[in-house]
């Protein structure tokens, strides 16, 4: 990637990162709350947050887990994921849907998005199924939901799970239902950047009660149901390992720390929801940028603000901009690198899957703006002005 120069614009006396997390008093006080009680690990606070977040998501079961990357990999076993099975999933995403497949000894499958909401395209899934297809990993990329329905449609005619990677899209909705009972499984990430945070976190939902069960089971060492009990008044010594698992449970200060994050959540999504109207407002119409809209039929989460930069009409494209926002002291991302550009793909002697043309454009062109909950109108104010100005001199 060519390092390029930017130009000051503007003077802002501290750095804009790209995140800040909010964390008040209640939060504070909730995680000394549970120190005080001698729950460090997993304990009653965790159940206690899988409950709550399952009645916020209107899901019968939500197993909290210790990150979405682990809730992705216990997600796929839980839904019967083997070696020699493939696994389609969409090469623009984070590493760790990716991990999940691979870490199951499944071959996965790269298939193209589709740029109107960044997510799985229905119908390269559709060609990449093949009679080895064993479950699909849809990620709602941004916050904003990917085709769900559609995905679902094909999955069921073809006998194929479907995990929803939904790590941005905490309390969005596709046709006023929140994401969370839609498919086989749904996992959702409360790391520090996300839309709710317990720090390091994820939750894997559920309507399938035998789905839930082996979630828990296999993100507690293959123990049996209640094993967490055993250091309780209720507890007893004895327990059954029943399957091999691992040890990817969230625990006690996590969960009260999500606990008052979920409180937040609305409140969070209100304050994104406007930052991005805002963003929407103020850069339309410039040449060169394209900016992310959402369709009718969904409500976004707002995790991410990404824009498209035009190569063709703008000096420098995507890297010029992030250029001239760096050289003004505000933070810049690019989500994601695609799967298929990075080392570890090529080494593992995957094939190479041809046909991501849009996913490679959109790379080519994307980068994320800052957006987070406690940004102040000024801070929006100089995103703005220096997003403005960058395009306006660049302008070819
Ligand atoms: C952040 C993220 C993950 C992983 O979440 P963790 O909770 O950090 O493990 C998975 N998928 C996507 C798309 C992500 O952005």
């Amino acid at each position: 990637m060519a390092d390029q120069q930017g130009t000051e614009f503007i003077r802002r006396d501290t750095f804009l990162p790209f995140f800040r997390p909010d964390l008040g008093e209640a939060e504070l006080a909730a995680v000394t709350e549970v120190l005080r009680s001698g729950w460090l690990t997993y304990g009653p606070k965790v159940r206690e947050f899988g409950d709550a977040c399952g009645r916020y998501l209107d899901v019968p079961h939500a197993v909290p887990v210790a990150s979405a990357s682990a809730g992705l990999l216990v997600g796929l076993k839980a839904l019967g994921v083997e070696p020699g099975d493939e696994v389609v999933l969409p090469s623009l995403t984070f590493i760790a849907t990716l991990g999940a497949v691979v870490h199951c000894g499944a071959r996965p499958v790269l298939a193209d998005i589709d740029p109107s909401n960044l997510g799985l395209d229905p119908a390269a899934f559709e060609a990449a199924i093949t009679p080895r297809t064993k479950a699909v990993i849809p990620v709602h990329l941004a916050g904003h939901p990917c085709r769900i329905e559609e995905i679902g449609a094909i999955a069921r005619r073809h006998g194929i799970r479907v995990m929803e990677d939904a790590a941005h899209a905490f309390g969005a909705q596709v046709r006023g239902r929140r994401l969370a009972g839609l498919s086989d499984a749904t996992v959702f990430s409360f790391y520090a950047t996300k839309c709710i945070t317990s720090g390091d976190g994820g939750l894997v939902t559920t309507c399938d009660p035998e789905v839930a069960r082996r979630v828990q089971v296999l993100s507690f060492h293959g123990m049996d149901g209640n094993a967490w009990q055993r250091y309780t008044d209720k507890g007893r010594w004895y327990y059954e390992i029943v399957e091999f698992g691992w040890k990817l449970h969230l625990g006690d200060p996590a969960a009260a720390l999500g606990m008052v994050q979920l409180a937040r959540a609305d409140a969070f999504m209100a304050r994104r929801t406007e930052i991005a109207a805002r963003f929407s407002r103020e850069l339309a119409g410039l040449p060169g940028l394209t900016l992310p809209v959402a369709a009718d039929w969904c409500t976004h989460a707002w995790h991410l603000f990404a824009v498209r930069v035009d190569r063709a009409l703008i000096d420098g494209g995507r890297d010029g901009l992030i250029a001239d926002l760096t050289a003004n002291r505000i933070g810049s991302s690019v989500h994601f690198i695609p799967l298929h550009y990075h080392p570890v793909f090529r080494e593992a002697g995957r094939e190479f899957a041809p046909l991501l043309g849009q996913t490679e454009r959109y790379f080519d062109e994307a980068v994320s703006l800052p957006l987070f909950p406690s940004m102040t109108d000024d801070e929006i104010d100089d995103v703005v002005t220096v997003v403005r100005e960058s395009l306006r001199r660049r302008c070819r």
